[in-house]
């Protein structure tokens, strides 16, 4: 079965509650069919209870971070269940941001993509390397490495509802995009990487995003790449134009 295309926003630490609120009613019933593309956007938490209210019938709103735990002491954190609870259907983990400042490893992305699943949330795990690790040669290793434990221990339908973004650090907020063929290998890889770990059968239903630096106009040619399946997409993702732009490819 062709894999439906995923195209998110992630929005970092942007917008209030109120420009929140005011982007998604002017995108809303612009959205085309979940059926053909999905569409998420990624928003900071005060904001997703008032977005999912406004979110019309395609598009569907995400959290950029959770915790595993069902509840408890952990001051500042937010629950899986409190994520569904408000009607939050996706959550970004393990973004490279989080993992070079905020201490989160492939073991806290392990548990927090269990904790997704066991709750009914969709996980979008993130994976990439640094311009370090791509320049003495170690990208595969690298990304290898991420989804191997990020991964470790999902069922085969947790496997399969999985999405990955593949998000080369250097291209971040860079406006180095890599080029469509360096995406499309390096996300050919990492399907092999789950091939190897998880079966061809949950390698061939796994949506794997690209990230980095994606605006309208570059986002059909990765689109057109085999192994691509969409795009997770940071500053293009704000305004509301080049959002719709990026749905259109
Ligand atoms: P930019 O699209 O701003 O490069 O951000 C990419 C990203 O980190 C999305 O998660």
């Amino acid at each position: 079965m062709a894999r439906i295309p995923i195209i998110a926003g992630n929005w970092k630490m942007n917008k209030n509650c109120k420009e929140s609120i005011a982007f998604i009613k002017a995108i809303a019933h612009k959205v085309p069919e979940a059926t053909h593309v999905e569409t998420i956007i990624c928003a900071p938490a005060v904001n997703l209870c008032g977005m999912v209210k406004e979110q019309g019938s395609h598009l569907r709103i995400g959290a950029q971070n959770l915790h595993w735990e069902a509840n408890g002491a952990f001051t500042g954190e937010i629950a899986p269940s409190m994520l569904t609870d408000i009607g939050v259907a996706y959550v970004v983990i393990g973004h490279s941001e989080r993992r070079e400042m905020f201490g989160e490893t492939d073991e806290t992305v392990n548990k927090k993509t269990h904790a997704a699943h066991a709750n009914g949330l969709i996980p979008i795990v993130c994976c990439g390397e640094s311009l370090a690790e791509r320049e003495n040669g170690t990208t595969n290793d690298v990304v290898d490495a991420q989804i191997v434990k990020g991964l470790a221990g999902l069922s085969t339908d947790q496997a399969k509802a999985t999405v990955i973004a593949y998000e080369p650090i250097w291209a971040i907020g860079t406006g180095k995009v890599a080029t469509d063929e360096q995406a499309n290998e390096t996300i050919g890889y990492i399907r092999s990487v789950v091939a190897r770990e998880h079966g061809q059968d949950v390698a061939d239903a796994i949506r794997i995003q690209y990230g980095g630096s994606v605006k309208p106009e570059t986002v059909a040619g990765l689109m057109a790449q085999p192994e691509i399946d969409g795009a997770l997409v940071g500053g293009a993702s704000l305004d509301v134009d080049s959002f719709l732009g990026l749905l259109n490819f």
